[in-house]
Parts: structure tokens; sequence; C-alpha cells
């Protein structure tokens, strides 16, 4: 029904990925997740790559399809049905690949790119350290060159798709002593066979089976080829991974969020209670208008979203509706997913239906790839530059109260 917010070519991919979604996840996989007992689902990211799902808006010749974010937008919508640890394994390689692909030589995208896109190489993200994920550049693990390769030292956490990373993407600072620290930080290209040290973590609440690891770096010797862009340069990619990053994650919820709202009102259809089928009782249908409005507005931000950045707006507006998309999208999907529970009442609260592993899944979605907090601080920032930089061609509504040219009433200090 949403298929006018599409063009043909977005409507086929997303079709594509209806299809894969229905029948090339084993349900028994997506139970062995959630009990720990996969740690990392290899086969279903090769199934990925088979169906060449992954990385579409890279170019053909690396293995992408070329495509926009819209498109990947709608995508990711259905994948977000799965459990959000699958939803995070298909979205890694559109991670890692953004800065690959925007930044890497052409050596790095034939040794890395392409055959991530093939299913041949896995990939994980290493930015958060354990003294912190929100201050990026405040991390601690280092990097000092020594001769053609540098020496890495330091920890990462909760680094989804660790267990089974053959290469991650990995901050490190070359230079402790710079200025401003945006220029003290820089990303290397390394591979787990040079000596990084990962372990499983178990324990999580939800969002399991997806590899999530600890990193022990210990004099890690990387190859100079292996840094990308540049000593220094890791702020500028920082910000351009940051766009896929909180895009994926702003789009995956719109699926988890709809898949609940459809249990909840299939349930509310059939449960009856005190002689009546629930959705007659306005408790219990106002909480499903909330959430289907809560859904509609979320998809509405997030392909809004998408379209600024498939036309290039700039840097700043880009920066606000992704922080505004990721943050709405997953407040709103946590609020439809509790909303779901509410309606189906105790037996929701059960194993018998998937919501309780989809209200554990849900709750990190405000907490990773940058906490609601952070993005209130993007929005809240860009939002001041755009607004005070910005000359006024509008009409000066301030000016539309009876005493509003009293300038001895305009106090501010
Ligand atoms: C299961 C899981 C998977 C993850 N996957 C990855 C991954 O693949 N790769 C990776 O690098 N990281 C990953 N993360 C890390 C995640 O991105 C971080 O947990 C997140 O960014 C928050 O960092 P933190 O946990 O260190 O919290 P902190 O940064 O310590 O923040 C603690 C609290 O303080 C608030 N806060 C901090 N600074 C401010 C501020 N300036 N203003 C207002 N509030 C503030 C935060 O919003 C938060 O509420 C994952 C985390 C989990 C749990």
């Amino acid at each position: 029904m949403y298929d006018f917010m599409l063009n043909a070519e977005s409507i086929q991919w997303r079709d594509k990925a209806k299809k894969f979604v229905k029948n090339e996840v084993p349900r028994q996989m997506i139970l062995d997740m959630d009990e720990d007992v996969i740690q990392y689902p290899t086969e279903y990211v090769k199934k990925l790559a088979e169906w060449n799902l992954l990385g579409l808006r890279f170019p053909k010749k690396w293995g992408g399809q070329g495509l926009d974010w819209v498109t990947e937008t709608a995508v990711l919508e259905e994948i977000g049905l799965l459990p959000m640890s699958l939803g995070c394994l298909y979205s890694l390689p559109s991670i890692c690949g953004e800065a690959l692909d925007k930044f890497g030589t052409d050596a790095q995208k034939e040794k890395y790119l392409k055959p991530m896109l093939e299913g041949k190489k896995f990939t994980a993200e290493a930015l958060t350290e354990p003294r912190g994920g929100s201050d990026f550049f405040g991390a601690t693990s280092t990097a000092v060159k020594e001769g053609d390769q540098y020496i890495l030292n330091g920890q990462k956490r909760f680094v989804v798709g660790a267990e089974g990373a053959d290469f991650f993407l990995l901050y490190a600072k070359t230079d402790i002593t710079a200025k401003n620290p945006r220029d003290s930080i820089s990303l290397f290209i390394v591979e787990k066979d040079m000596g990084v040290e990962s372990k499983y973590i178990y324990g999580l609440l939800g969002t399991r089976g997806g590899g999530a690891g600890r990193l022990f770096l210990k004099d890690v010797q990387v190859p100079e080829e292996n840094l990308v862009l540049g000593e220094g340069k890791g702020g500028l990619i920082f910000y351009q991974m940051m766009i896929p990053e909180r895009m994926t994650s702003a789009a995956g919820p719109l699926g988890m969020g709809r898949a609940a709202l459809e249990i909840a009102t299939k349930y509310a259809h059939k449960r009856k209670a005190f002689g009546h089928v629930i959705k007659n009782f306005q408790g219990v249908s106002f909480k499903l208008a909330d959430s289907i409005m809560m859904l509609d507005a979320a998809r509405a931000i997030v392909y809004q979203t998408a379209r600024a950045i498939d036309s290039k707006q700039p840097g700043s507006i880009c920066r606000r509706l992704v922080s505004e998309a990721k943050r709405f999208s997953t407040e709103s999907a946590n609020q439809i997913i509790s909303n779901a529970m509410q309606v189906v009442g105790g037996i929701g609260y059960t194993n018998v239906f998937p919501l309780e592993r989809m209200f554990r899944d849900i709750r990190l979605s405000t907490i990773w790839t940058g906490t609601s907090e952070v993005m209130n601080l993007i929005i809240q920032h860009e939002y001041f530059n755009e607004l005070l930089k910005t000359e006024e061609v509008t009409r000066d509504v301030e000016m539309d109260a009876k005493e509003s040219d009293a300038p001895e009433e305009k106090i501010y200090e």
C-alpha cells in the first residue's frame, strides 16, 4: 500500500527482499540464535550475497547494484521483520562498505569490498571501547607507525559480527597530541588473522547470535596499505559512515514495528473478553491506532531522509534528518512493540508469540549506533546552525504581537 512512495525498481528489490525473508531464513536458525546456540549465522550472510542483496548502493564494479537510499530503505524495512541481529548483519556491509567505497583505494576495494559483497569475506565495525561509545573522539586505542606498518594496541567492545568477521574497520588514535581530537584518529582495515583476539559476548538481553564480541589488540601489526584515506582522516570517514550506520538502524525498526502491530491487530480481531472481541474495546483499538500512526510517521521520516540523501542535500541537513529518523523510528518501534504486548496480554509475554523477543531486541535500537541523547545533540546543534545562519526571507512572525516593538521589554541578559 506504500508503493506510491517507491519507483518500479525499488518495488522490484523490495519484493525480492520480501521473498528472501519469507523463504530463506530458517525458523530454527532464529531460535538457535536467540538461545546463543548459533553465535554467528554464516550461511545467512552467504545467502544474502547469493541473492545480490548486500551493499545495494555500491557500484556494480565492486559487487553492488548502483541503487539509491530509498531502495535500500525499502529492503531494510523487509529485513527488519527478522530478529535484529540478522538486520544488523545485513547492514554491516552497507556501513563498512561506505568507508571502503567512498574513501578506499581500488586495491582496498578489490581486496575487501568486492569479496565482502560476494559473501566471501565477513566484516564488522569496531568503534566502541570499554571506556565509552558516545564520545567517539575520546578513543584510547592507538596505532603507532613503525616502518611500513602500524602497531595497534587497545580494546573494542560490543562489536557485532566479531565472531565471524575476517576483517574489521577499526578506529585508533594515530596522534594522541593532536590539538583537535578530530584530527587524532584514523581508520584501519584490520584482518582478524593479523592477531586480533575476539571473545563472544554472552548475556545480551536480546539481539543475540549476531557474533557480538570484545576485541583485544596487543601489538597487532597492520600494513600501511590498510590505512584508509590517510592519518587523521578518521573523523571525516566517521561522519560519512554514520549515515548508513543510523539509516540502517532507522529503517529496520519499521519492519519490526510493522510485524508486532500486525500480530497484535490479528489477535485483537479474534480474542474475546466480556463476550466481545477485544478490538471492540476502545482501550485496545486506540492503542492500535496510536501504533498505526507512529509507524506511518516513522516511515515518512525515514523515507524522507532517504530522499534527502539521494538528492544530495547539504551535509548538515542530512545529519539532522538522519538523527531524527534514527531516534523517531527506534523510539516509535519500542512503543509499538510494547503496545502490541499490552494488546495481546499475558500470552504476549511468553515465547508463544515472538513479541517478547522483539521487545528484548528492539530495546537496543535507541542505544546502539548513537543513543537517543546523542541524536538529540546533533538535531539541536544542526538546527541552531541552520536557523541562525539563514538570512530571513519569510515573514517576521515575532512582530505579529501587539507590543512586539517594545525593545525595553525584550531583555535577554
Ligand atoms: C549489543 C550491542 C551491539 C553493539 N554493536 C556495536 C558495533 O558493532 N560496533 C561498535 O563499535 N559499537 C557497538 N555497540 C556499542 C554502542 O554503539 C554503544 O553502546 C553506544 O554508542 C553507547 O555507548 P556506551 O554504551 O559506551 O554508553 P556511554 O557513551 O557511556 O553513554 C552512557 C549514557 O550517557 C549518555 N550520554 C553520553 N554522552 C552524552 C552527552 N554528551 N549528552 C547527553 N547524554 C550523553 C548516553 O546517551 C547514555 O545514556 C553495540 C552495543 C551493544 C549493546
